[in-house]
């Protein structure tokens, strides 16, 4: 148990190759249909993501994709031993983790039941999905078309500012610290939000890098670039001052650990 020494800290964590090494929405297509995959690529930019995933979940369900296939697909997602360490270790060390994808609940849980981390993260904010009764998975916008628009200036999608669901679970606590993890372009909403205390942890060489690099002005907390779940848990460690023994055991990290010995590329 967290003893009240211990920093309160919140992880928050973009899902598609952020904690996965895919993007699980195109995984399905590729791998169920992969001539829709093909015309699902022509589209992106025209037609808005989530409704782009409701329609080719529509062609699925008319080619006789079931649920048991979409699970079967879903399991086949490379969540690396390593990101799932890192996640324990968190969790291990009192810190409350959160999720805030652009793709959807069916998904991500599917996913998480499928490596066993289905209790470790305190709220999954995405896109809702459900099956009707003839099996059919629909997925809806978070943000609907039934609230006022979210109006963000930056480059969010109109269904999901990631910045101000960040914000609410900024607002909901006193946190000591506030890690957010992301590689892309709606990842940079959220990454304006936190504070000089906080951590950006931002894949390297994808669009968030690029979007932070332009606009320094608008980060103010610390920036760490990672290429490989590898620098996920080397990360991780470092940053909650733990190490991880051949045996699972986490011991004490060595006092000459320091954060800005990880490796960054910034
Ligand atoms: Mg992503
Ligand atoms: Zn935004």
């Amino acid at each position: 148990m967290p003893s009240s020494t211990i920093s309160k800290r919140l992880f928050v964590f973009d899902f598609d190759w952020t904690l996965i090494e895919a993007d699980c929405d195109i995984w399905v297509a590729e791998n169920l249909a992969p001539d829709l995959a093909k015309q699902q690529g022509a589209l992106i930019g025209k037609v808005l993501w989530t409704e782009l995933q409701n329609l080719l979940l529509q062609r699925l369900f008319e080619r006789g994709v079931t649920q048991q296939d979409l699970e079967k697909t879903l399991h086949q997602i490379p969540f690396t031993p390593e990101v799932i360490a890192a996640l324990r270790l968190m969790k291990s060390q009192g810190a409350e983790l959160c999720i805030l994808s652009d793709a959807n609940t069916y998904y991500i849980d599917c996913i998480l039941k499928a490596h066993g981390l289905e209790g470790v993260f305190t709220k999954i904010l995405t896109n809702p999905a459900h099956f009707d009764s003839q099996g059919r998975l629909h997925v809806a916008r978070f943000h609907g078309l039934d609230k006022e628009p979210h109006n963000c200036p930056l480059p969010c999608q109109p269904n999901l500012c990631k910045g101000q669901e960040l914000q609410k679970l900024i607002n909901s606590q006193n946190w000591d610290q506030v890690i957010y993890m992301g590689d892309s372009t709606n990842d940079f909403c959220p990454s304006t939000r936190l504070q000089s205390r906080d951590i950006v942890l931002a894949r390297s060489d994808l669009l968030l890098e690029k979007h932070i690099k332009l606009h320094l002005d608008m980060v103010k907390a610390k920036v760490i670039y990672w290429q490989s779940p590898a620098d996920v848990l080397s990360i991780t460690q470092t940053l909650l001052n733990v190490s991880i023994t051949a045996d699972s055991k986490i011991v004490p990290a060595v006092p000459s650990v320091h954060l800005e010995e990880v490796s960054v590329s910034l």
